[in-house]
């Protein structure tokens, strides 16, 4: 099943190509956060990529050429979208059952095919709490027994109700899957598959789709909890826990480690190249990660690259931001590990998961211990 027509011929006359109006729209509905994003391999895994996503890579997955997924949360906890993945062989009549019961109840989606079954998307207007997005469905699915209980096992992203880690991507739609080589089509509101002539006509088609308000949802999230009137139960560390709990004794050794071995030249090579470090004296300039260096200033001068790392023989490396305008002026030198934090927009809790894997010799438990210690 591809979504766009094998024959060029119906594109006749429409615009082909994809506009940057309607590729930040697709940004704005589907970006919680541009860094890292997810790059689809050859046999259908899916392995972070730690730079910034561009309109430039997601036109790419839009046009085929690449394929990506995107965090199903932010840096603090909320999401712009909520993904039910189902791999229940019937699974597409299922889910479009699904999405005309959840509309009756105010919560409008979208069905999009995938390799073994489907996803349903519903967008917010405005990032919304993963634990108040997620209730909300879930309050909702309780209520609809026959139909979730059809649906098999299924999955919901964000699954992370943790602030700070990085949610599990989802394959963002209307690309193609690496292992199938198809495109999986949306359906449209009868239920039948979307065909369209163009990329951009897909595309638009998509954008076009209504956002649900993520303040009406907030409201029925606050009753919900009236209604059950149980106290929010705290959060398990879900998923990385484990690890996360591992790590909770040895937090300082895995942050020494990062400040003591990675440079933030090579941080900032990896995570921010528009960065452009220099060497300036006896350390290195470049345009700050953290603020519009590139602005001018209140007297109308071009901005300078105000960014500042450097390294001595007391301290190790270091980095501050020059510029008055930046929430990193203040205060004293700071280093590696909170720049690869910074950069990430991590919790400390997550950027040390995120700094083990990164670099398997900062995990204290995974270094042989030395010997007489
Ligand atoms: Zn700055």
């Amino acid at each position: 099943m591809i979504p766009l027509p094998p024959s060029g011929q119906q594109a006749h006359g429409l615009p082909l190509a994809l506009t940057q109006a309607i590729l930040r729209a697709w940004e704005r509905r589907f970006a919680n956060r541009l860094l890292p994003y997810a790059v689809q391999q050859a046999d259908g895994t899916y392995r972070w990529r730690y730079q910034a996503c561009t309109l430039d890579d997601l036109a790419a997955h839009l046009y085929g050429e690449t394929t990506l997924a995107l965090s199903s949360t932010d840096g603090h906890g909320h999401c712009r979208w909520l993904c039910l993945d189902s791999d229940a062989p019937d699974a597409q009549p299922r889910l479009l059952s699904l999405r005309d019961a959840l509309a009756d109840r105010g919560l409008a989606g979208l069905v999009e095919g995938s390799r073994r079954g489907g996803h349903l998307w519903l967008f917010f207007d405005r990032p919304l709490a993963v634990p108040a997005a997620r209730g909300v469905l879930l309050d909702v699915l309780s209520s609809l027994t026959p139909f979730s209980q059809g649906l098999g096992s299924y999955e919901l992203y964000p699954d992370a109700t943790q602030p700070g880690m990085l949610g599990h991507a989802v394959r963002l739609p209307l690309g193609v899957h690496l292992l199938t080589g198809l495109r999986y089509p949306l359906y449209d509101a009868a239920g039948q598959p979307c065909y369209f002539s163009t990329v951009r006509q897909a595309a638009q088609y998509l954008v076009a789709h209504p956002r649900l308000s993520a303040k009406t949802l907030r409201a029925r999230w606050r009753a919900i909890h009236a209604r059950t009137s149980a106290a929010p139960t705290a959060t398990p560390l879900l998923a990385a826990g484990g690890q996360v709990r591992r790590h909770i004794g040895t937090y300082s050794q895995v942050i020494r480690w990062v400040d003591a071995n990675v440079s933030p030249l090579d941080l900032l090579a990896d995570l921010a190249p528009d960065c452009e470090m220099k060497q300036a004296g006896q350390g290195y300039l470049g345009w700050c990660p953290f603020h519009d260096d590139h602005a001018p200033d209140t007297a109308g001068k071009p901005g300078t690259p105000s960014f500042y790392v450097v390294r001595d023989r007391l301290h190790g490396w270091s980095w501050k931001c020059f510029s008055t305008n930046c929430h990193y002026s203040w205060g004293v030198m700071r280093h590696s590990f909170e720049l690869f934090q910074r950069l990430l927009d991590l919790s400390v809790k997550s950027a040390i998961v995120e700094a083990c894997r990164r670099w398997p010799e900062a995990d204290q438990d995974q270094r042989p211990t030395q010997a007489g210690s």
